[in-house]
């Protein structure tokens, strides 16, 4: 069966040699420790279930959803970004509902880019944002993370026939995969590049309620005037332990906003009323000490493994926000070369960084959703494996 020639752009998936090494290792009766996925351990807290629950027994919840988002989600999306970010929003032109950011971003994608267009995306990055590019059929321009800049753009250094072609940003600060964040100072810069070379900056805000050490992240829609150039994906899956729910919202510039509920309701046709009606809850009844406590937890973990990783002469600067703990591979071994040694010698999984892009080369994610004792038992198995090696 012959598929699409667009198929083929998509890059090779990084993950399979290394998904077949934990197989492999599995079968032979060996404890492997995953820390190679970013997904919450900890369960949804049970009020926001409850909530799920009392709406999916209500029969006018299981009819087709309302496409773009009820209003009641909406004006709620609205509210909580006054709240959180004192940032105004019209809840029918500036806010959509979404299956996920997942979804979100890459039917953005779809709505502004296509041949002949650039996409411009950071690396390393979330791969959606250049998976995507790739599909549509735009070109994309590769803006290195690199640790000398705290894994910060210079976007003085993208040419200036990239930028006249260009057609989106991507930024992503709390940042998956290096764990960095963004000052507003820094989110300024991006809106007036943008707004100087018509570009669509988009912000994913997956990150925005962990913070350690008292940090809270701001969203790039607090730049005076970032509306008329920005898009923002505000997520429910890691704030609230809900990854599995599949609840999001893109905010902001009313004509990407529009344009990206026009494609979906050629697509989709929503999220289920009542995982709505669950996530009016979640963020109506005040969730500020839930992602407090839920800090707290990562906070442990993270300090867990900073002090192994120093132990093991891998030590990073402790990152502020998100689960991941993004450093560099032991004596010069290639990211997938590292992620092997792991499992074969630690039977502990980490993500490869090459997988998030080329400037990923060389270094290594480790995420905190992992329970804190196996976590521990993870970091003891890797230390071993290091010492062994000298
Ligand atoms: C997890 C993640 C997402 C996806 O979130 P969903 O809302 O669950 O689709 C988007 N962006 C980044 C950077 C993520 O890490």
């Amino acid at each position: 069966m012959k598929l699409a020639a667009r198929m083929e752009k998509l890059p090779p998936y990084l993950f399979l040699e290394l998904d077949r090494i934990i197989e492999q290792q599995r079968a032979s009766g060996h404890d492997i420790i995953n820390l190679g996925i970013g997904d919450p351990d900890q369960p949804t807290p049970s009020h926001i279930v409850e909530a799920l629950k009392n709406a999916a027994s209500q029969a006018q919840n299981h009819r087709y959803p309302n496409y773009l988002g009820g209003v009641n989600f909406r004006r709620t999306i609205a509210e909580w970004y006054e709240a959180r970010f004192q940032v105004s929003l019209d809840p029918l032109k500036e806010t959509v509902g979404l299956i996920g950011s997942k979804e979100g971003i890459a039917h953005l994608t779809w709505a502004m880019a296509g041949p002949g267009d650039v996409v411009i995306v950071p690396s390393p990055s979330y791969p959606v944002y250049f998976t995507q590019a790739l599909l549509a059929g735009a070109e994309v321009y590769s803006l290195p993370l690199v640790a000398e800049n705290r894994f910060l753009p210079d976007y003085k250094a993208i040419p200036e026939d990239v930028l006249k072609r260009a057609k989106m940003l991507w930024v992503n600060y709390p940042n998956n995969p290096t764990g960095a964040t963004a000052t507003l100072e820094h989110f300024a810069e991006a809106v007036e590049l943008c707004r100087q070379y018509d570009i669509l900056l988009c912000s994913d805000l997956a990150y925005a309620e962990i913070g350690y050490d008292g940090y809270r992240a701001p969203s790039a829609l607090q730049v005076p005037g970032a509306k008329d150039v920005a898009i923002e994906f505000y997520s429910l899956s890691k704030p609230f332990n809900m990854t599995g729910w599949r609840i999001a919202a893109a905010v902001g510039n009313p004509t990407a906003v529009g344009a990206l509920g026009t494609l979906k309701s050629n697509l989709d046709s929503g999220v289920f009323t009542a995982v709505q009606d669950a996530a009016i809850v979640a963020l109506k009844t005040d969730p500020v000490p839930f992602f407090q406590s839920q800090s707290r937890i990562y906070q442990e973990r993270r300090d867990i493994v900073l002090k192994a990783l120093n132990k093991m002469g891998l030590g990073i600067p402790a990152p502020l926000s998100t689960f991941y703990m993004w450093f560099p591979t032991p004596t010069g071994m290639t990211s997938s070369e590292a992620s092997r040694f792991f499992v074969e010698e630690a039977k502990v999984v980490v993500a490869p960084g090459a997988s998030y892009g080329d400037a990923g080369e060389g270094w290594l994610r480790i995420s905190l959703t992992c329970p804190t004792d196996r976590l521990k038992e993870a970091m003891e198995r890797m230390k071993g494996a290091v010492q062994r090696l000298s």
